[in-house]
């Protein structure tokens, strides 16, 4: 994919926003109703989070809901509407020492900006096997919404201890025969109503105290698929097998902020800091918002909100600094 309309020829903007999930778009929609021409990067995943989900049924104005990457589509051409245009590309480097800022892409190539939005969101953690990584796609997953239908009549395994794997679990009892949830602890991160609402459902088995050492699988006809887990009981020391078709990780969110490393401040899991009450990061003209800069709320409807401060704080910024460039000249 490429430019989605031609982006002025010296390729530099005014704004540029990297990260096309709700908090990206909804920067763009504000800054191009500011008549600032914002230059999306939408990176490798255009829409974000959103489009591997399927129902949303808490985003504000739609009462009877709407599907994740639909309402992606939406915001997208909003602020097409007014004048935001996209690359589908992502941002590599940044060089963020003098104004204008300037950041390559993926492909090598330079853009100039007065300022710049970060809305890069995180992604799902794994846990870092071999076999995690064999099996990816093939009954491998993070995304119970997105692949629980493929499961139907089987036995699956979920990871985690968090809200998210509760989430994931119950969701997956739709679909699946037995869902094996399986916590390396004996206590939990989830919410007390997540958790008891997974505990009453009769097809989630807890496996506590446990830690995935392998996914198993095969591969027949060229075809890979997964056919169960090997797991530690970190008491015990014993090792078994549980038989599953699916292996959910639900362990987690790690934010994209890596190419901003030594450049912007972030906290030490990597999530962008922002100064209190606005989206500023450590260097001026540079803002972020939505869940690169938010590991607590992480909902789309707050990461729009944020976009929109973002956006807002740009719009200022950049004024002031025409206004101090007047005066001086
Ligand atoms: P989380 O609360 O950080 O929980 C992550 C879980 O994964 C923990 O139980 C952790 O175990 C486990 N874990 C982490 N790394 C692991 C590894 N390498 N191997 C095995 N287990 C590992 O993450 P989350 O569940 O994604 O939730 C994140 C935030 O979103 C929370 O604030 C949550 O409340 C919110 N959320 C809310 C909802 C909702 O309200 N509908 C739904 C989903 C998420 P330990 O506990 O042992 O560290």
């Amino acid at each position: 994919m490429g430019m989605s309309s031609s982006v002025s020829d010296s390729n530099h903007c005014k704004v540029i926003i990297i990260g096309s999930g709700p908090a990206g778009l909804t920067a763009a929609l504000y800054s191009g109703r500011a008549s600032l021409n914002p230059l999306i990067f939408e990176g490798s995943q255009p829409g974000g989070q959103l489009t591997i989900t399927t129902e949303v049924e808490n985003y504000p104005g739609f009462e009877h809901g709407i599907q994740g990457p639909e309402l992606m589509d939406i915001m997208r051409k909003q602020a097409y509407r007014f004048g935001a245009k996209s690359i589908f590309r992502n941002i590599t480097k940044v060089d963020f020492s003098k104004r204008p800022y300037k950041l390559t892409d993926e492909e090598g190539k330079e853009y100039f900006a007065d300022s710049v939005i970060v809305s890069t969101g995180a992604s799902a953690k794994w846990l870092g096997l071999e076999s995690e990584k064999t099996y990816m796609g093939y009954g491998v997953s993070s995304c119970a919404t997105c692949d629980g239908f493929f499961f139907r009549g089987m036995n699956v395994a979920v990871v985690g201890g968090g809200d998210t794997a509760m989430e994931e679990a119950s969701y997956l009892t739709r679909h699946a025969s037995m869902v094996y949830l399986i916590h390396r602890r004996n206590e939990f991160r989830a919410s007390k109503i997540m958790l008891d609402r997974a505990k009453d459902n009769p097809k989630i088995k807890f496996v506590l105290n446990s830690v995935v050492e392998e996914v198993l699988g095969k591969e027949e006809d060229s075809r890979k698929s997964v056919t169960g887990v090997r797991i530690k009981n970190v008491v015990t020391n014993e090792i078994s097998e549980i038989k599953c078709a699916g292996f959910f990780t639900a362990i987690g969110h790690e934010p994209n902020s890596k190419i901003f490393k030594g450049i912007l401040d972030m906290d030490e899991t990597g999530y962008l800091i922002t100064k209190k009450s606005t989206m500023e990061t450590n260097i001026e003209g540079v803002f972020a918002c939505g869940d690169v800069q938010d590991s607590y709320y992480r909902q789309a409807i707050s990461a729009a909100g944020t976009g929109c401060m973002a956006a807002i704080d740009a719009e200022r910024f950049l004024e002031l600094k025409e206004y101090e460039e007047s005066i001086s000249n």
